[in-house]
This record gives structure tokens, C-alpha cells and sequence, in this order.
């Protein structure tokens, strides 16, 4: 029953940071099979008393999301050949809360399965009672209007984005959109194509050389990834990110936190140029949309990758060039004073195009938590990332209320490597994850077994720096790799600009160098006394003295 709660009380603290779970709640909960028809009706009142919840319908998402995290942690226990071998009790039956619509709808073939792998199973009958009401007869046709559905089921976000994702597998490209650029293509010319584009409105940017947008290539939280191109700009394609700036907000001051913290991703990243971080090349603001134009990298995720291998994880020989890459990277960020905080298998993108001989070119992205901590004034301070690839110093709020650094990445990297041989995350409660312990379960060499445990350290100190893991024997075994990694890309030309002296107002300072930095698209980090600017080379540097 401890084990059954602490894993729980895991769960549930990943779900739910802020929540506290007393006892009484856990003993209850670890006792309810989250599969069970009336499992939501069993946590209900509880979620409701105990204040997770103010009413049903809230009650019911955070169910559905507790419910999901629960079952992937049984099936990571199952991974790693730790089920428990208490059966679970069962369960009073619960009438189903359906309608006689619902009840009498046809089933339809694979959407109970469907909406099994998205933990999604208790909306079965309202799925069923849509597709009968719109005339949806296959799976295809609910995939295709999934949109529709999930409007029907008023799915909130999280639920939202998993059934976007298993179409997006299911489905490599999207139908309207990409009809749209087909027909963009077959438009001889630019002014066809803008006008077509513009009546479509997937136009954004300058009215002399817009940008078109095309079919969607992914969503993460903060918005859309599409594909784009400028058509004056003869077929160069790029992916985009469309951020809504006001919708999603209530309050306008939230709206413009939330764009100050939108822009200081594109600024560090306007800073970074290196073969595996994707770059970004533009951004654009309206008044609804904030639109980061960035290098296009067609391949998926790196964690499809694993999961779709044909061994369900990597071999040494693949992970060894991945990690090359990732390592190379990080060392660069770390080098301009840039910790990303989230690296994870699903934020590393592969390029297919230039990926050879079964190996895997990689690309870090999402730098939507990175943080600029080498300026001289700021510590990272804040619980940021993906819990269960937190280090140990971001996990423990005391520890992280006096600051970590960019060591944090180097924890992640060993997650991420774990993960690529291993094919399941190395933790399964937040107890292992403190005391950095995991066991290995694929015939992984003890090189391999030794780097890892190197950089999956508790203490930041302990953990092997980036220079050392590149020439850690695990790495070096295998000298060719090394040679075939792409150099880092060109960098711009660096400026140093002395302050003289301290800065007044390190807040209006930092302020005003991300208004210049977004006006003339170049970097420019705070060091101390210094400012240093990197010129990229379309920059018109007389311009920015005006
Ligand atoms: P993100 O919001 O950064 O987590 O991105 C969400 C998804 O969009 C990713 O998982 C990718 O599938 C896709 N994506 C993001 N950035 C790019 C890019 N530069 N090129 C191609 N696809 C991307």
C-alpha cells in the first residue's frame, strides 16, 4: 500500500505541482483502478472536497489528466517488471453517464481503441452519438474531423493536444493546407499566389514580401507549428510558430507577460547559430499573433524516433552520434550563458533529409524555458521544464529558490541518453529521482552505463562536464563519428560594448536591449559591464545607430 501511494502521491505532484494531497486522499485513491467505468465518480466528491477541483466539470479534466498520468506510470512499472502483485479491488459499478442517444449510437470500428491509447475511453458513447449525429462511418473520417470532435467533447488542452498528436502520426500531412500549397505551387506567379494566399488569410509579414502560411506541421503549448514560405523568395520554405497573444488571456497584463516572455525566446534565440539548434530567422508581431519564423526541420520528433525503432530504443552505435550532437550543442548554449531547461527527447527534431546511413541528425528546439543566466545579475530561480526530466536542484523548491545553473542540462542529457538506450524513462517516483536511482534493464555496455551514471548525478558538481563527456571512452570508441558531425554553424561577428560602469537599472537596461535587439534582429546579451552584440550578416548595422 506505501509503494501503491507513493507512486500516487508521484503522480499526482506531476500533475498537479501545487496541490497538497493529504493521506486520507492518497489511501483513497490508490485504491481506485483509474480503467474502471466508475472511477471518475469515485474521485470526484474527493477531487471536489479537497479543493483540486471547484466543480464537476473541472473535477472531471483533472481526473481525466490524473487518470493518464497514473496509467503511464503502471505501464512504466510494467516496463520495468515491478507490478504489484496486490490485486486491485474491485470496483461498484457505475451506470453509464450516457444519454439513450449515445447508448443506441453504432459502434464504430477502432474507436474504442482509439480513444483507449488516448486515455480517452470514457467519452466512448458521446464519440459514438457525434459520429452518428454527423454521418461519420470510419475511423478516417473521425480523424479527419477531429477537430469537430474534440469541440463535441469539449476536450481542454492537454487531451486536445494527445489527439492532435496521434492524428498528426496518423496522418504525415494535413489535408487543407496542403491542398492550399499545392495550388500555391501550381500559381506561376508570386502575385497569384500571395492573392490567393491573402484571400485565405495565411498571409503574415511586410505587404511587399509576405510570408504563406502552409499545412501544420505540429502544436506544442504555447501555439501552432506550421510550414511557411515567402513566394518572392523562390521556394525556400521555414517552419513558423503561431503564438496567439490574446485569446488564451483573461487579463492583459498576463497577455503581455506572456509576450515579454515570448519575445526573450526569440531574442536568446536570434543569438544562438550552430549545425543542431534550429535556428530562427524572423519575427513577426500583430496585434493578435506573434509569429517566430525558424529553420524548417522535417523529421519528427526525436522520441518517435525511439518508440518506433524497430527495438523500441536506440542501438549504442545510433544514440552515441545523437548524443555527439546534443553534447556539441549544449556546449555551445552553455558557452553564450543560455541554459535550455527543458531538453527532452520531444524537444530534439530529426532531419530527415540529412540524416545518412541510419544515423540521426539532430536539432534542439523549443527554447520556450531557456534563460539567460550568464549576465552577471540573474540566477534561474523558477521550476521550469518537464518534471520528470527536472534535476534533483529544480525538483526540491528549496533548493531551486536559491538558483541552479546550467547544469541542469547535463542531467537532462543523461535522461536523454537513458532514454535512447532504454526506451523508458529511468525514474519512476520522485524518491528515485533524488537519490539518482535507476536500473538498467537492455544489455547496455558498462561504458555506456558508466557515462550515464556520470551525468545523472545528484550534485551538480558531480556531474561530468560537457568537455569530458566528449571525450568520455563511450564517445571516443567509435572516432569516425566524431569526424562526421557537422561544424557548428557560421557565427555573426561579435561586438563588445563597455558600459564603463555598473548599470543603473539592470531592468531597464535588459528592456531596452530586447526592443533593440527585436527592431533590428540581432542579439545582444548583457555581460556585466559589457554589452555584447552578435551581427548576423543581413544586418544593416548603420541603421541601428540611427
Ligand atoms: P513546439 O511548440 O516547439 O513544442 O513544437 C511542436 C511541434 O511542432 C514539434 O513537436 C514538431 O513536430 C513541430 N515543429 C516545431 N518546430 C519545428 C521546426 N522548426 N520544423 C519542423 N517542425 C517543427
Amino acid at each position: 500500500m506505501l509503494k501503491e501511494r507513493a507512486a500516487t502521491r508521484h503522480a499526482l505532484k506531476l500533475e498537479l505541482p501545487d496541490v497538497p494531497f493529504d493521506d486520507e486522499l492518497l489511501e483513497h485513491l490508490a485504491t481506485v483502478d483509474t480503467e474502471a467505468k466508475d472511477a471518475l465518480e469515485a474521485w470526484l466528491p474527493f477531487l471536489i472536497s479537497h479543493s483540486v477541483a471547484s466543480d464537476e466539470e473541472s473535477a472531471s479534466e483533472v481526473f481525466r489528466r490524473l487518470a493518464a498520468r497514473l496509467q503511464s506510470l503502471a505501464r512504466q512499472s510494467e516496463d520495468f517488471g515491478a507490478r504489484s502483485s496486490s490485486p486491485r479491488p474491485s470496483q461498484p459499478s457505475r451506470p453509464e453517464a450516457s444519454t439513450a442517444t449515445e447508448q443506441g449510437a453504432p459502434p464504430i470500428p477502432g474507436l474504442e481503441d482509439w480513444l483507449e491509447t488516448l486515455s480517452l475511453s470514457a467519452y466512448l458513447p458521446k464519440a459514438r452519438a457525434w459520429c452518428s449525429k454527423v454521418g461519420v462511418a470510419t475511423l478516417q473520417q473521425v480523424m479527419e474531423k477531429w477537430e469537430e470532435l474534440a469541440t463535441e467533447l469539449q476536450l481542454k488542452e492537454l487531451p486536445k493536444r494527445r489527439m492532435r498528436k496521434a492524428v498528426e502520426a496518423w496522418r504525415p500531412s494535413n489535408s487543407v493546407l496542403v491542398s492550399a500549397a499545392a495550388c500555391d505551387r501550381d500559381d506561376r506567379t508570386s502575385a497569384d499566389q500571395i492573392a490567393r494566399a491573402s484571400a485565405e488569410r495565411r498571409l503574415f509579414g511586410p505587404d511587399d514580401d509576405p510570408y504563406v502560411v502552409l499545412d501544420k506541421l505540429g502544436g506544442g503549448g504555447q501555439g501552432t507549428v506550421h510550414r511557411c514560405w515567402r513566394p518572392k523568395h523562390k521556394g525556400e520554405e521555414f517552419a513558423v510558430k503561431k503564438i496567439a497573444l490574446q485569446k488564451q488571456f483573461r487579463l492583459q497584463r498576463d497577455a503581455d507577460r506572456t509576450k515579454e516572455k515570448l519575445k526573450a525566446e526569440a531574442n536568446i534565440l536570434f543569438s544562438l547559430r550552430h549545425s543542431h539548434i534550429v535556428q530562427l530567422f524572423d519575427v513577426v508581431e500583430t496585434k493578435e499573433w506573434l509569429y517566430l519564423v525558424m529553420e524548417l526541420v522535417e523529421g519528427g520528433e526525436l522520441f518517435d524516433h525511439i518508440v518506433k525503432h524497430k527495438y523500441k530504443h536506440l542501438s549504442e552505435h545510433e544514440a552515441r552520434y545523437v548524443f555527439l550532437q546534443l553534447a556539441d550543442a549544449l556546449r555551445y548554449i552553455h558557452s553564450k550563458g543560455v541554459v535550455h531547461r527543458d531538453l527532452k527527447p520531444e524537444n530534439i527534431l530529426v532531419d530527415r533529409k540529412a540524416s545518412r546511413n541510419g544515423l540521426l541528425e539532430v536539432k534542439i528546439t523549443d527554447f520556450g524555458y531557456a534563460k539567460l543566466v550568464d549576465d552577471g545579475y540573474s540566477t534561474a530561480l523558477t521550476q521550469v521544464g518537464t518534471p520528470q526530466y527536472w534535476a534533483p536542484e529544480v525538483s526540491d523548491a528549496g533548493v531551486c529558490a536559491r538558483g541552479y545553473d546550467e547544469r541542469v542540462d547535463l542531467w537532462s542529457l543523461g535522461v536523454v541518453l537513458y532514454v535512447m538506450l532504454e526506451g523508458v524513462y529511468p525514474f519512476s517516483s520522485e524518491e528515485q529521482i533524488k537519490q539518482a536511482s535507476f536500473k538498467f534493464h537492455q544489455p547496455t555496455t558498462a561504458t555506456a552505463k558508466d557515462l550515464i551514471r556520470a551525468l545523472i548525478q545528484v550534485r551538480p558538481e558531480d556531474r561530468l562536464g560537457l568537455d569530458d563527456c566528449l571525450k568520455h571512452s563511450w564517445v571516443t570508441t567509435d572516432t569516425r563519428l566524431a569526424s562526421t558531425l557537422k561544424p557548428s554553424g557560421p557565427e555573426g561577428d561579435i561586438e563588445c560594448f563597455n558600459l564603463g560602469r555598473e548599470p543603473s537599472n539592470v531592468v531597464e537596461l535588459k528592456s531596452e536591449l530586447q526592443k533593440f535587439m527585436t527592431k533590428f534582429k540581432v542579439s545582444a546579451q548583457l555581460k556585466k559591464r559589457q554589452v555584447e552584440v552578435t551581427w548576423s550578416k543581413n544586418v544593416d548595422r548603420e541603421a541601428t545607430q540611427r
